[in-house]
């Protein structure tokens, strides 16, 4: 395996303690910090408020769960990631044709759209 590890991955060192890695140009680094702080601070700046693929709102639990997990949305998870996971999680992303297609698919289905969420 010569993958490089994706920006935010968090490893477990003990029970207490987690280390999250940063990539850089040149590599990347390990940071150590409490689960506690990890937790309560970290986590949650690292799950903005537009998903970065698609940069529509990420309002639903679901969007945020699959956001630890793909760093993306509900919605570009079923399109993007299902069934094909690894090319996922090796870095690969869609293309701006793909995001394009990926609109109109969202425009037909109608199904994931905000105003359907009710409170
Ligand atoms: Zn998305």
């Amino acid at each position: 395996m010569t993958d490089k590890l994706q920006d935010g991955f968090c490893e477990e060192i003990d029970k207490k303690r987690v280390r999250v890695w940063t990539n850089t140009t040149s590599g990347g680094y390990w940071t150590t910090m409490s689960k506690l702080r990890y937790d309560k601070e970290f986590d949650k700046s690292k799950t903005p408020f537009f998903c970065p693929v698609c940069k529509q709102a990420m309002l639903v639990d679901i969007d945020k769960q699959n956001y630890f997990k793909y760093k993306c949305c509900f919605k570009c998870c079923i399109f993007f990631v299902e069934g094909r996971e690894e090319r996922w999680k090796t870095g690969w992303r869609p293309s701006e044709d793909d995001m394009k297609r990926y609109y109109e698919w969202r425009e037909q289905k109608k199904i994931f759209s905000i105003d359907k969420i009710e409170p």
